[in-house]
């Protein structure tokens, strides 16, 4: 088994120090302290975005074959530590040990994908003799990097969720600071030990956990040109209004659905909606909240739900056979079962979990929820899912509309032209057929509307935001 350090640095413009050990990251399922590292002060932070701003322009014109070498470095490298990442994040997150391996093998994906964008970054040439007024012009348009930028990210994908703004930065030749979630900085850190092997010109990275008084530099200085931020919707959307001038891309939560048609293949299904509600303890941004299942095979399919659900195996997070470990913080586990007592106080059915120990919960299914209960509305973010009745198609489709979020939803089904419907009139940034919401490939498309979010990354889409279009005008003389 893989060790962790006592102590670990932060990295400031490109370099490890180590300036203090403020910051205890504990073991989330044991609550012992499993290593320390440094909390960046408003000074560090101010030191690490004047080195973004010098590095912007040799990151700018660094060849694509260096990007590409420097991408492919890491893949490398994430390779060669592949036990010590998952033991990272199974420790510091929680996170079962086979979900850990998991987020390594997609923290390898998003780089490699992103080694393969950085050499092709391609621009359009375009006729412009539209008019008689334009007879002769034409156009050249190529991308340039926006400048150095901010990147925030949360607890849950220590690993990959950073990935998926470090790796498009370098792809596209952008310097950059970041701030990991506090509660799960590791991952972060041990990647900014491998970029620091590369010959990134100096101050193109750094890496700076943060307490909430330095956070503010991260949003509010000017000098950096980009906000990508993904974390809760309430965090997201008062950080944007603090931005200024800066681009904004923000990836929050949500409350995500999914629809189990009449026709759908229910023992498929089952294995999946299980996965998308519970892997993670629920703590996925995509996990299936909402269970909206034909009348005519809903109480089978509820039955199959409940009785697959008491199997799940509940425990130590380094345990090959644990699906279900613990939440976050004891304070997340008591705010969910929180939820769970007042939807039953509302007149909900508990079909079964429900239960909570530290920061233990249950996997939690409910059905009969009342429309205005927060465990239906809000982001549970947590181990519980609930089960819907639908008899129209026309009626799950509005029924997953209703929520102020849309990040992806997923529908069962072998009807091509509900499949096409749905995806013309879902409220989302995307639409899983025959799988769950929480699906996500990491060169895809990703993001949400409403209140989920703005923009989208997976790592070509990233780096068109990390990019302006800059323009030729040509005339022929
Ligand atoms: P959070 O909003 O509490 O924190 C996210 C990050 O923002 C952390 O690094 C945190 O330290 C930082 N932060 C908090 N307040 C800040 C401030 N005032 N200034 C600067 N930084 C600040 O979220 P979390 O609990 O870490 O993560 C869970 C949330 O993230 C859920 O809502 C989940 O849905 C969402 N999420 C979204 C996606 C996505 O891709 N859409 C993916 C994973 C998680």
């Amino acid at each position: 088994m893989p060790q962790l350090k006592d102590t670990y640095p932060l990295y400031l413009n490109n370099k490890a120090v180590l300036p203090n050990t403020d910051l205890e990251v504990t073991d989330k399922f044991t609550g012992e302290v499993a290593f320390r590292t440094a909390l960046a002060t408003p000074d560090i932070i101010d030191e690490g975005i004047a080195g973004a701003v010098r590095a912007a322009e040799p990151m700018a014109r660094m060849a694509s074959y260096e990007r590409q070498a420097v991408l492919q470095h890491c893949v490398d490298r994430f390779k060669e530590r592949f036990d010590e990442l998952a033991y990272a994040l199974c420790v510091e997150a929680g996170k079962p040990i086979k979900d850990s391996e998991g987020e390594v093998t997609r923290l390898i994906d998003t780089f490699r994908i992103a080694a393969e964008e950085s050499v092709r970054m391609y621009g359009e040439a375009m006729p412009l003799d539209i008019s008689p007024r334009a007879k002769g012009y034409q156009a050249i348009w190529k991308r340039y990097p926006i400048g150095p930028c901010s990147f925030i990210s949360p607890f849950n994908f220590p690993l990959n969720l950073a990935a998926h703004k470090i790796a498009p930065a370098i792809a596209v030749g952008c310097s950059f600071v970041m701030k990991p979630a506090s509660k799960t900085p590791l991952g972060a850190i041990i990647m900014g030990e491998v970029l620091a092997e590369t010959n990134l010109p100096e101050g193109a990275f750094s890496i700076l956990p943060a307490s909430r008084d330095g956070a503010d530099l991260f949003t509010e200085d000017e000098r950096l040109k980009l906000l990508s931020f993904t974390g809760s919707p309430g965090v997201g959307w008062d950080l944007k209004a603090k931005s200024g001038k800066k681009k904004v891309v923000l990836e929050l939560g949500g409350n995500a659905a999914v629809i189990i048609d009449h026709d759908a293949d229910l023992d498929d299904a089952l294995e999946r909606v299980i996965f998308g509600a519970f892997y993670q303890s629920g703590q996925s941004c995509i996990g299936v909240q909402r269970i909206i299942i034909h009348e005519s095979v809903y109480d089978r399919f509820r039955d199959m739900l409940v009785a697959k659900t008491k199997t799940l195996v509940a425990g130590d997070p380094k345990d090959r056979n644990t699906f279900i470990g613990p939440m976050i913080s004891e304070g997340e586990a008591k705010r969910l079962k929180g939820w769970i007592d007042e939807a039953v106080e509302g007149g909900a059915k508990l079909l079964c979990g429900g239960a909570r120990e530290g920061n233990m919960l249950e996997a939690t299914l409910l059905e009969h929820v009342d429309r205005d209960a927060k465990a239906l509305n809000e982001e549970a973010f947590g181990p519980l899912a609930i089960l819907q009745k639908f008899s129209h198609f026309d009626e799950a489709l509005e029924e997953v509309n209703h929520s102020k979020f849309g990040l992806q939803a997923g529908i069962f089904t072998r009807d091509l032209f509900k499949m096409f419907d749905a995806w013309d009139r879902l409220e989302v940034g995307g639409v899983v057929i025959n799988d769950v919401p929480s699906y996500r490939v990491d060169n895809m498309p990703y993001g949400g509307v409403k209140d989920s979010g703005l923009g989208r990354e997976g790592i070509k889409f990233a780096m068109e935001d990390m990019t302006e279009i800059r323009n030729l005008v040509i005339r022929r003389t």
